[in-house]
């Protein structure tokens, strides 16, 4: 068999990496998904999502009709993931693979190339995309309440297709996201418009389609998942004086430094928010009132 050997080779050497460092993030994920191996007996829909906020839109229309894996494990970044081999034969169990699409899942062509039959959603498909970085499109788009609007839409049509007796449980479900998707859209409508400054700082530049939906203006200072230079930095810290800024948004996938140099520079308080965490609309919510706190503050 051709390959064979190369493979095996493959699977032993990042078998033992991972012994070597530790990597306790890989460990809890490959524990999480042997756990849904062993409730494979009952009739649920087995859905691998990219991303954790992604398996929880997915978990909101889907209730207890389907079992969902996260591909990216907690911790990892996924603008450099990539499964491994390992991973790749797991996912071949999914009945369903939800993408993120807008190009997050750049080993995508690779995960096919092993698993063929796998059926494929592109949660991405209708929505209107941003430029990212350089020529590609940015993939943040879950950040957006109205992009995860489509989003669950489509989540629904694919689950629907797949399990057409349970139609109207997904529908059902789905309408019920939506409206809470609404009601914190709403909300931040009204918060964003009683604020002066419309700007604020975050070291990686997840927030595109936020600011886009509020008219706001999201300074980053990474560059193309770079460290800031000394003259881009100044820039930022002439700027955020100007605006007031009083808060930093950093991401925990990312070494807050930078971060950490601009605020003390300006006195300002660096917080956390988690692109990828699960609770989804918990963590939005979060994320939107510190976001308008930060200017009104300011
Ligand atoms: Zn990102």
């Amino acid at each position: 068999m051709p390959g064979y050997f190369d493979l095996k080779l493959m699977l032993i050497s990042i078998l033992l990496s991972a012994a070597l460092c530790g990597c306790i993030s890989s460990d809890e994920h490959n524990a999480a998904l042997s756990q849904n191996d062993s409730a494979s007996s009952s009739d649920r829909i087995r859905v691998a999502a990219t991303i954790a906020p992604l398996a929880d839109l997915v978990r909101a229309v889907g209730g207890d009709r389907v079992d969902v894996t996260v591909v990216v494990p907690p911790g990892a970044e996924p603008h450099t993931f990539e499964p491994t081999p390992s991973l790749m034969v797991k996912l071949s169990q999914a009945d369903l693979y939800v993408m993120n699409g807008a190009g997050l899942e750049f080993w995508m062509d690779k995960l096919l190339e092993t698993n063929l039959d796998l059926k494929m959603l592109d949660s991405s498909s209708g929505i209107e995309l941003l430029q990212g970085e350089g020529e590609e499109s940015d993939p943040h788009i879950w950040l957006s309440l109205r992009n995860a609007a489509r989003q669950v839409k489509n989540i629904c049509s694919g689950l629907s297709d797949l399990d057409p007796d349970h139609r109207e449980y997904y529908a059902q479900n789905r309408d019920d996201y939506l409206r809470r998707l609404m009601e914190l859209d709403e909300e931040f409508n009204r918060s964003f418009a009683i604020n002066k400054s419309r700007i604020f700082v975050v070291d990686h530049p997840s927030w595109s389609y936020f600011a886009r939906d509020y008219g706001l203006e999201q300074i980053p200072l990474m560059v193309e998942e770079k460290e800031p230079g000394p003259r881009y930095l100044s820039q930022v810290i002439d700027l955020a004086r100007q605006s007031n800024i009083s808060t930093i948004f950093v991401e925990p996938q990312f070494n807050p430094k930078a971060a950490e140099v601009i605020a003390r520079e300006m006195s300002a308080r660096v917080i956390r928010l988690d692109p990828l965490a699960s609770n989804y609309l918990e963590n939005m919510s979060y994320a939107g009132r510190e976001i308008a706190n930060s200017m009104a503050s300011g």
